[in-house]
């Protein structure tokens, strides 16, 4: 299939379930075949269930070199897919387009930048894809939650490159918004930013970093909701 607007050819293909791994009672990881899947760390896939009209965005998990294409889903209380997701079982039909988008770590700052993740909920997806794909990756994760075990998998970042701040639990690294921590650092001018999730803790998150210097050719968005 070609994609109308890029021009660009793009997969369509559709994947066994492999195995759903439950984070939380309300949060889990989806695992999918990679084949030959290529994507660059950040992209993200558009997901339908096989038999069902509707699809939605997915942030991939996994490293681009990873035996999987994995995504992080929260299931959304009310919401129409992301149930349907959760139920889903081990041998059943997904059907995955893309990968799409540009959000992902600029190469040229690979090597010469700090990286900066900012992240609500689910919206550290991406990041933990980057990780996972650059080893070498000078980083810090802010990862805002409300409770502290919603930090999923943080096992999987370097010691001290992960700070959680829960905005209703006293355990964890920051008890309070991830914005109220953001105000609370200085960062070096060979900083560049990522953030990712909802749109207020995005829209408020910019204004912290312009009130420090950093306007928008720094800072890289993706707009979960
Ligand atoms: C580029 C992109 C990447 C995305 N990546 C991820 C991802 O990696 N993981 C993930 O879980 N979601 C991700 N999303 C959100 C996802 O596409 C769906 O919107 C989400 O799963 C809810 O779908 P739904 O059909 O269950 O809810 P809907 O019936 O579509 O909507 C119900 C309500 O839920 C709100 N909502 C959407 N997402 C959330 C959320 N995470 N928490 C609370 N409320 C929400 C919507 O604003 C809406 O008001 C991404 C969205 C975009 C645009």
């Amino acid at each position: 299939m070609i994609d109308l607007k890029s021009g660009i050819q793009i997969d369509t293909k559709y994947y066994k379930v492999e195995n759903l791994r439950n984070l939380t009672e309300n949060t889990f990881v989806l695992t999918l075949p990679k084949s030959r899947f290529k994507y660059t760390a950040g992209q993200h896939i558009s997901l339908a269930i096989k038999g069902d009209y509707q699809s939605r965005e997915y942030s991939i998990y996994s490293a681009e070199n990873g035996d999987n294409l994995e995504i992080l889903v929260k299931e959304v209380a009310g919401g129409y897919f992301s149930p349907k997701l959760k139920h889903l079982k081990k041998g059943e039909f997904v059907e995955v387009h893309g990968p799409f988008g540009k959000f992902g770590v600029d190469e040229k700052n690979l090597n010469s930048h700090k990286h900066i993740f900012i992240a609500s909920g689910t919206g550290i997806a991406p990041f933990h894809s980057m990780v996972k794909s650059y080893p070498g990756l000078d980083y810090q994760v802010i990862h805002g939650v409300r409770f502290a075990n919603e930090a999923y998998e943080k096992d999987d970042y370097q010691p001290n490159r992960l700070v959680v701040c829960a905005s209703r639990d006293e355990n964890a690294d920051f008890n309070g918004r991830l914005t109220e921590y953001l105000k609370t650092i200085e960062f070096s001018k060979n900083t560049c930013f990522y953030i990712c999730g909802n749109s207020d803790m995005i829209f408020d998150s910019m204004e912290i970093l312009k009130e420090k210097g950093f306007d928008r050719e720094n800072v890289n968005v993706e707009v979960y909701f």
